[in-house]
Order: structure tokens, then C-alpha cells, then sequence
């Protein structure tokens, strides 16, 4: 390999995305823990679940302690969920992957902030079957003030730009799901989607813009649709009568921050083609 400086330093800051994205990774397993329940995310410091014992900052390493302890707690060895890893591992992963994808951009912290957000939001609806309003609402606010500071996420000049877009995003999105949901309702006489579902798109078209909306949409439903075709086929229970919703919407939400806007972009050059 022959690699020159501005390589060297571009895979530098790969490696620190990651290292970055395991820790916020770390963060979003207390969030996940906690949130639901009430509690404060900052303090106290981490416990053990069965013992109550705080833990040792060399024993809550993320991607590393799990394995120094076999997955089991230091004081009374009861047992580390295999997930604490998984969601450090796909925090790094992506924050890994949206550093290789923007780089030095206004994009790169907005974008790492959405995913915290929206791993913590899919694995509580997975767990409670809720998406807190924390996270769909918190969003839903954040996304016009950042849109108005950096206009530059919905590739706008002007902050009055920025902020317009956002905002279309938002009533796009809510909108959209709203109609999805209440036609859901209607057609299937219970409840398919709830009002987090929406909330949580009014967030991402905030953030990502309408257009992100819509492939969100069309995304999601086909992995809901493939998952719900699954879990009959496997006869599973994991999800009892009820599947969150929630994690679709946020893999796909994913999936336009890492590639889906380029298909966007793609699709509107080929209709636009003037012959
Ligand atoms: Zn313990």
C-alpha cells in the first residue's frame, strides 16, 4: 500500500470516528437502560444490573471489557447482555461510516448525533414498544435550530433557506406517516403505527430534508414487510402480536445518510433527462 499524507490522515480519523462511535455507543446502552425508566443518563455512574456494584472504568471499556470479563460481572458474575456489545459495535460502524462519507462537514456531528438518537429510540421501542418523546420531540426541535445554524445540511446558502427546508421536512414527514398510520388504522382496524412513528418522521425530515422522508417510507416498510413475512415463516414470538416499528424507520434513516440520497439524486437526473 502506498499511501500519502492527507490518506494517512482521512484514515486516522476513520479510526477515531470509531473508537468515538463504541463510546457513544456505551452512552446509548445507559440511555437505552435508563430513559424508559426515568432516570438520569449521567448520574450515577454505571452499576451492575444484578449486584448493583458500580463498575470500574477499566471494566466498561467499550468493545473490550465484554470480552476481559466473559461477559460476566467482575463482583458476582452474573451475566453481560451479548447486546451492550452489538450496539457499541453498529454505533462505530456507522459513525465510522458517515466520517469516510462527509468528512470535515457541518453533516459529520449532525449526522453522529442523529444516529445516537436513533439507536437509542429503535432499541427502546424494541424493548417498551415506545419511542420517548425525548428523542422523536427532541429531535423534531433540534433539527430547525441546527437546519437555521448550518443550512449547508440541506444544501442551502442562506440560514432562512436552511431553515425553511427543515421545516418542510418536518410537516412532510409527520404528515406522510400521519396519513400511513390513520389509513392503517382504518384499513386493518388496529393500530399499525403510533404516534411516536410519526413524531420520529417529523424528526428525520427536519434533519434530512422531505426527499429523506420519502425513501424512508418506501425503506421501511419493505424491511417491516420482509421481518413481519420472516417472523410468521419462523413462527417466532419475539415481538408477541405487536412489531416496533421504529427500528425499520431508523435503519432506513441510516441508509440515506450513507447512500440512499445518492440513489435520490440518481432517480431525479434519470427523470430529468430531457430526452
Ligand atoms: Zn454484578
Amino acid at each position: 500500500m502506498n499511501l500519502n499524507l492527507p490518506e494517512l490522515i482521512n484514515l486516522y480519523f476513520a479510526a477515531l470516528s470509531f473508537a468515538w462511535g463504541a463510546c457513544i455507543g456505551s452512552f446509548a446502552n445507559v440511555c437505552i437502560y435508563r430513559i424508559p425508566r426515568g432516570e438520569s443518563v449521567v448520574k450515577p455512574r454505571s452499576h451492575c444490573p444484578h449486584c448493583g456494584r458500580t463498575i470500574a472504568w477499566y471494566d466498561n471499556i467499550p468493545l473490550f471489557s465484554i470480552f476481559a470479563l466473559r461477559q460476566k460481572c467482575r463482583n458476582c458474575a452474573g451475566p453481560i447482555a451479548s447486546r451492550y456489545f452489538f450496539v457499541e459495535l453498529v454505533s462505530a460502524a456507522i459513525f465510522m461510516l458517515i466520517w469516510l462519507r462527509y468528512g470535515l462537514d457541518a453533516r459529520t456531528p449532525v449526522y453522529m448525533l442523529m444516529v445516537l438518537g436513533l439507536v437509542v429510540g429503535s432499541f427502546i421501542d424494541v424493548d417498551h414498544l415506545i419511542l420517548p418523546d425525548r428523542i422523536t420531540v427532541g429531535g423534531m426541535l433540534i433539527g430547525p435550530a441546527l437546519s437555521l445554524a448550518f443550512p449547508a445540511l440541506h444544501g442551502e446558502q442562506s440560514h432562512y433557506l436552511g431553515l425553511r427546508a427543515s421545516l418542510i421536512g418536518l410537516a412532510f414527514g409527520a404528515g406522510l406517516l400521519g396519513l400511513i398510520a390513520g389509513l392503517g388504522t382504518a384499513a386493518f382496524k388496529r393500530e399499525a403505527m403510533g404516534m411516536g412513528d410519526v413524531k420520529l418522521m417529523g424528526a428525520i425530515g427536519a434533519l434530512l430534508g422531505w426527499q429523506a422522508c420519502l425513501f424512508t417510507v418506501m425503506l421501511s416498510s419493505l424491511i417491516g414487510a420482509g421481518v413481519g413475512v420472516a417472523l410468521i415463516a419462523l413462527r417466532s414470538k419475539t415481538f408477541g402480536s405487536k412489531i416496533p416499528y421504529g427500528p425499520f424507520i431508523a435503519i432506513a434513516a441510516v441508509a440515506w445518510m450513507l447512500g440512499g440520497s445518492d440513489l435520490w439524486d440518481a432517480y431525479i437526473r434519470f427523470i430529468m433527462m430531457p430526452e
